[in-house]
């Protein structure tokens, strides 16, 4: 039996979960065992409410214009409730079409505006006949971490003035292939263009989002053991 569990929403996950991201869900579960944490997970999807005060950490997940599409006529009814879990830094992690769709909108392939919830600040352009695919590499130099994955979008996506990109990139596209910028940090709220998936590569922020839930959860508690917690490096 595990000391401390915690709670995972995984927003839209039958509809939004290209390319291997409910890998990120494995890889919380994986680090959560670590720091002697169980981890449950709900999908919350269309029709269904989000309620933030159920939840302490939340995956949102990226997929073809045609599904953003179909969540973007649903996610307006949980703004609010997204909006609450983001004030009270509770950790997310979203992933193209979800780091999309908490935008503003997102210009599809083929021209159409598809709307976000604009939670966090930024906007999703789209390109002619193109799409960014191939290995990155990224650093946050706040932390000195280097993240490393594979990204496939078409969006062109532009931070707002108060997000911190997720990284520099040292190689590959980014944001928009014209900034040197990757993802977004808005809070406690950790977007990227990463597949492969993001976490799987990159322990050190799951175990950031998780050590962050579980500061929240248990405010009291002793989290040394897991603060210390050694992640292997990965290339
Ligand atoms: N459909 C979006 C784009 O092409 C998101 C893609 C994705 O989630 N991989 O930009």
């Amino acid at each position: 039996m595990a000391t401390y569990t915690l709670h995972l929403a995984h927003l839209y996950g039958d509809l939004l979960n290209t390319y291997g991201d409910v890998g990120n869900i494995l890889a919380l579960q994986y680090y959560a065992k670590k720091m002697d944490t169980e981890l449950t997970v709900d999908v919350i999807s269309m029709e269904e409410s989000f309620n933030p005060d159920d939840f302490d950490i939340a995956f949102f997940g990226g997929g073809q214009d045609y599904e953003q599409m179909i969540v973007s006529r649903d996610i307006p009814n949980k703004k609010n409730g997204i909006e609450q879990f983001i004030s009270e830094n509770k950790p997310m992690l979203a992933i193209c079409g979800g780091y999309q769709l908490l935008g503003h909108y997102y210009i599809g392939a083929d021209g159409e505006k598809i709307p976000g919830i604009g939670v966090l600040d930024h906007y999703t352009l789209s390109q002619n006949n193109n799409r960014f695919i191939g290995n990155i590499t990224i650093k946050n130099e706040d932390t000195g971490e280097t993240y490393h994955g594979f990204e496939n979008h078409n969006g062109r996506t532009f931070l707002g003035t108060d997000e911190k990109a997720l990284g520099t990139v040292i190689s590959g596209h980014g944001n928009n292939g014209d900034d040197h910028t990757e993802g977004a940090i808005y809070k406690e709220v950790f977007c990227s263009y990463f597949h492969g998936p993001i976490l799987t590569r990159n322990g050190e922020l799951a175990k950031r989002m998780l050590l962050k839930a579980l500061k929240n959860k248990y405010p009291d508690a002793d989290l040394t053991k897991q603060t210390n917690l050694q992640i292997q490096p990965t290339f």
